[in-house]
């Protein structure tokens, strides 16, 4: 346990640090507020950065004192832990989300709202993000996990980065050294943070580009939960496990664990590769019934799920949530 003495000096460098970073500095934050799973106890420290040079200040900061870091965007792939987080947050949205589009170009700060930015696309004509317009995440987080759908991934379309790296430097990336594959990229783990990205499309009619828009939304509204707050799917979907065994919501449905519930958390009566939280439900509800899922499915049919959500420690680790040992 921290003796007195260093928690007084970490208290007063949290401080200090909110001074920086005047009006976007939340002490105590509920972490619940900041997830769609709707799960979490408090952080220390929430700070929502204006610019770039705020962001690298945090990073900086963080890094000299030795305080734990968590960027997140709209949290819509995170499972915060019950106590909390025993550092600082760092939340990409509000004020660093400006698109930019010019020919068959788009730039955007990473805090915009992807269905925000894949409409926009549409709008001028611009086809390659069609896949996203139902994700509700921001572009950082898209990023990062090089999200998508239909088998497709944001990296496909990437051409430039822009970073703020753990060291708290401005550095420009190409798409090659991001190393994008199936829901990974190289930024992970590495405590850099994504503040702007360089999105290259093809051209297309709107009136088609928007079609195929309402149709991903409306196959969304017929398979998915919308009315139980979730985290999106919660394993992983690989081309192997594909071809081996299925995707992974038809696996547990088929291992009989559709409205399996333990706590508050359930695995959806609509989609089984979806955990809702009934009310209530807490980070360790998920995780016995992440670990209770892997078990049956490996029972039964020798397959081990990994998990595309993940989830960030009271120290401020992050893992895929199949990884925690609790
Ligand atoms: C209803 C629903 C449907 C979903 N559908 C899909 C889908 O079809 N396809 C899909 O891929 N995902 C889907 N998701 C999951 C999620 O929306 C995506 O992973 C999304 O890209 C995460 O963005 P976020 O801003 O919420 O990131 P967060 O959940 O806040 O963070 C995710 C990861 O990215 C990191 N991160 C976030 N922003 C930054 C940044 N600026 N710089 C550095 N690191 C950052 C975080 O540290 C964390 O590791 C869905 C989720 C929900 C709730």
């Amino acid at each position: 346990m921290a003796s007195r003495s260093s928690s007084d000096t970490y208290l007063q460098q949290l401080k200090q640090l909110a001074k920086v970073v005047k009006d976007s500095c939340q002490f105590d934050a509920s972490l619940a507020e900041h997830t769609s799973w709707q799960i979490g106890g408090p952080a220390d420290l929430l700070v929502e950065p204006e610019t770039v040079d705020q962001v690298a200040t945090v990073v900086s900061f963080a890094r000299r004192h030795k305080i734990p870091l968590l960027v997140i965007g709209q949290g819509t792939n995170l499972l915060f832990d019950d106590a909390g987080l025993r550092g600082i947050v760092l939340k990409l949205g509000q004020n660093l989300c400006r698109v930019h589009i010019s020919d068959n170009t788009i730039t955007a700060e990473s805090g915009a709202w992807v269905p925000g930015l894949a409409r926009k696309a549409m709008q001028a004509g611009l086809t390659g993000l069609e896949h996203t317009i139902g994700i509700p995440g921001t572009l950082g987080g898209l990023v990062m996990m090089n999200g998508g759908s239909q088998r497709k991934g944001i990296g496909e379309n990437v051409r430039r980065v822009w970073i703020v790296d753990c060291k708290g430097e401005q550095v420009e990336l190409t798409r090659e050294e991001c190393s994008f594959s199936y829901r990974q990229s190289a930024l992970q783990d590495t405590g850099a943070v994504v503040v702007k990205v360089e999105l290259g499309c093809g051209r297309e009619e709107p009136q088609r580009i928007r079609q195929l828009m309402l149709e991903d939304l409306r196959e969304r509204r017929r398979k998915f939960p919308r009315k139980q707050p979730n985290c999106g799917s919660v394993f992983l979907s690989t081309s192997e496990m594909h071809a081996s065994v299925g995707p992974p919501g038809k696996v547990i449905e088929d291992a009989g664990l559709k409205g399996t519930r333990i706590g508050n958390a359930e695995v959806s009566q609509q989609h089984a590769n979806f955990i809702v939280n009934l009310n209530g439900a807490t980070s360790k509800d998920v995780l016995s019934l992440i670990a209770y899922i892997r078990q049956v499915v490996n029972e039964r049919i020798g397959f081990d799920l990994c998990c595309e959500v993940r989830y960030v420690s009271p120290s401020g680790e992050i893992m895929p949530a199949h990884l925690v040992n609790f």
